[in-house]
């Protein structure tokens, strides 16, 4: 499930998360964005592999505690179909940078992705990257890109700008049984 309103304080006037491995308990009534950072850095501190998906787990974490009418979707054990917004995809986007290594992913290899990606159900064009920027700036901010870069939207799997995807090194395992298509998946060709 996902919070309703991440700009203002849920009810209890804080966000708040456990990390499982460890035990430790953190808050902020600063931000959602602020607890993240603190639970990335506890993680990064205790050798712990941070999740593509900690926003969205953070959220989850929290819908399954703060009273009725605080959260949307039902969908926790399926976050590709959850709702998503342009502003999570960025704050994932910058979440995930340290961890993009364009020049580990050669040409061919790169438009190798992208063409399965862009017959992929779950590469999401409805919140439009081309029109937003969203492309334009990922492709700068990588210094790369790739064929039929304009159709390219946001992988709902891991709910980052598909082109980001195409770039990270190692490719992350898929999360959710709907990409079992994704050039990530075991066995794909
Ligand atoms: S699930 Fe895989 S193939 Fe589909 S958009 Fe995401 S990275 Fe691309």
């Amino acid at each position: 499930m996902r919070l309703a309103n991440t700009l203002f304080r849920p009810p209890g006037d804080k966000w708040f998360y456990v990390v499982e491995p460890t035990g430790r308990y953190f808050e902020s009534s600063v931000s959602i964005a602020t607890l993240e950072r603190y639970v990335v850095e506890h993680m990064e501190a205790s050798g712990i592999e941070i999740p593509l998906d900690l926003r969205l787990r953070i959220e989850d974490y929290m819908c399954q505690r703060l009273p009725p009418g605080s959260c949307i979707g039902g969908h926790p054990s399926d976050p590709s179909l959850a709702p998503i917004s342009y502003f999570a995809v960025m704050d994932a986007f910058e979440a995930v940078r340290p961890r993009l290594h364009p020049t580990a992913v050669d040409e061919r290899e790169a438009d190798r992705r992208a063409l399965v990606c862009r017959t992929c159900r779950l590469n999401d064009q409805s919140l439009c990257g081309d029109c937003t920027g969203m492309q334009a700036r990922i492709s700068a901010m990588l210094g790369r890109r790739v064929s039929g870069m304009e159709f390219m939207g946001v992988c709902r799997d891991l709910r980052l700008p598909t082109l980001a995807v195409i770039f990270l090194d190692p490719p992350p395992p898929v999360v959710t049984p709907r990409a079992a298509s994704c050039w990530r998946a075991p066995n794909h060709g």
